[in-house]
C-alpha cells in the first residue's frame, strides 16, 4: 500500500471541502476501497473519513423513505420499515457479502463498489482499460465467465468493447427496480440523480463509473412509496450459497390486482456494468395475467441484445430462467430475507 494522508471529517461541508483536493477519496466502511489499496489498484493521495458524519438515519416520509449514506447494510436490511415495506431491498442486501462485511459496508459505499473482474484487481495484468485507460481489455479474449452479456458497447458503435466487467452490488439491483434516487452534495450544491442515470456503461470511457462530479459526496438514497411490499423476490445465482458475487441476479417486484399485473419493477444484476433495467420489459407485463408465458416475454425483451464470450454464454439462459422464476416467486409473496 502506498502512503496516503488521512483526515476525519466532522461535517459534510468539511468532507466536501477535503474531498475536492486532487487525489482525495472518501472512506466509508472501507470494505472495497481498502482492499483495492492493498492490491495497489487504488492509490489515493488522501482519505477523507466520513464515518462520523450524521448520515445514519432511515427516515420515512409521505413519499417513501430516505436512507442516509452511512446507514450500514446490516442496519438497512434489518430495519423494520425496510423489511415490511421494501422486502426486495432487505432480501437483496442479505444475499450480499458476509454478515461481518454487511456490518461495515455503507449504503453510499455499496453504490460505489468497483468491479470484481480478475484482471482489474490483479495489477500483474497490464491490459485493463478501467485501471489503465487505453491499455486494452484482457477479459474480452481471456477467462470471461463472470463478465457482462449486456451493455458492453454503445448502440451502433463499431469500435468494439472497451470493458466487459459487471457491477458487483446486490443492493443496487433492488434499488434500480424500486426506482431509487441518489442524493449528492458537492462544492456547487446539492442535486438528485435517478438510479438509472447514476451508474455508467463503459462506452469509450470505462474508467468513468458514475455520474458523480469530482469531489461530490453521496449523502442519501430515497425510495418512492412502496408498491411491491406484498409481492417481490430477489433471486441470486452464484457458485456457492454464501459470500459470492452473482453470476446473474433478478430483482422482481409486482403490484397485482385480481390476478393481473398493475405495475412491475424488474432489474438484472451480474450481466452489465450497471443494474440492467428496460422499461419495455415492465410495460409488456402491465395489464396482463401473472403467467410464466408473460414473464418469459419480459425476459426476452431484457435479453434481446445479449452478446456473449467464450466462457459466459450460459448466462443468457440462466438470466432468462431467473426472470421467470423470480417473477413467479414474487406472485407467491415476499420473503423478508434469505441466503446470509
Ligand atoms: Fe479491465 Fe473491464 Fe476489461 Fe476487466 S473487463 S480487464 S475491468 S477493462
Amino acid at each position: 500500500m502506498k502512503d496516503f494522508a488521512y483526515q476525519r471529517a466532522a461535517s459534510s461541508e468539511a468532507a466536501i471541502h477535503a474531498g475536492n483536493a486532487r487525489g482525495a477519496k472518501f472512506l466509508a466502511g472501507g470494505t472495497n476501497l481498502v482492499d483495492l489499496m492493498k492490491y495497489r489498484v487504488e492509490s489515493p493521495a488522501a482519505l477523507v473519513d466520513i464515518n462520523h458524519l450524521d448520515l445514519t438515519q432511515i427516515t420515512p416520509d409521505q413519499d417513501g423513505v430516505r436512507i442516509g449514506a452511512m446507514v450500514r447494510n446490516s442496519d438497512l436490511a434489518n430495519h423494520a420499515l425496510i423489511r415490511q415495506s421494501y422486502p426486495l431491498l432487505s432480501q437483496a442486501l442479505l444475499s450480499g457479502a458476509s454478515p461481518q462485511l454487511r456490518n461495515m459496508a455503507s449504503t453510499g459505499g455499496n453504490l460505489l463498489q468497483r468491479t470484481r473482474c480478475y484482471y482489474f484487481t490483479d495489477v500483474s495484468f497490464p491490459a485493463c482499460n478501467k485501471r489503465e485507460p487505453g491499455s486494452g481489455c484482457a477479459a474480452v479474449k481471456g477467462y470471461n465467465r463472470i463478465h457482462a452479456i449486456l451493455g458492453q458497447t454503445d448502440k451502433g458503435s463499431t469500435s468494439g468493447e472497451t470493458c466487459i466487467a459487471t457491477h458487483p452490488s446486490d443492493m443496487c439491483v433492488a434499488m434500480a427496480a424500486l426506482d431509487a434516487k441518489v442524493e449528492v452534495e458537492g462544492a456547487k450544491g446539492k442535486r438528485t440523480i435517478s438510479f438509472a442515470d447514476f451508474h455508467k456503461l463503459p462506452g469509450s470511457t470505462p474508467w468513468i463509473e458514475t455520474a458523480l462530479h469530482p469531489g461530490e459526496l453521496i449523502v442519501g438514497v430515497t425510495l418512492p412509496a412502496a408498491k411491491y411490499a406484498k409481492n417481490s423476490y430477489y433471486l441470486k445465482a452464484r457458485d456457492r450459497n454464501s459470500y459470492a458475487f452473482a453470476l446473474i441476479s433478478v430483482a422482481a417486484g409486482l403490484e397485482l390486482e385480481g390476478g393481473n399485473i398493475k405495475s412491475a419493477g424488474l432489474a438484472l444484476g451480474g450481466v452489465a456494468l450497471k443494474p440492467w433495467r428496460m422499461p419495455e420489459a415492465e410495460h409488456v407485463l402491465v395489464g396482463k395475467p401473472a403467467t410464466p408465458e408473460n414473464f418469459a416475454r419480459a425476459a426476452d425483451i431484457l435479453l434481446k441484445d445479449a452478446k456473449t464470450y467464450e466462457h459466459n454464454a450460459f448466462k443468457v439462459e440462466m438470466a432468462r430462467r431467473g426472470v421467470v422464476r423470480a417473477l413467479t416467486l414474487a406472485t407467491q409473496g415476499a420473503p423478508e430475507g434469505a441466503n446470509a
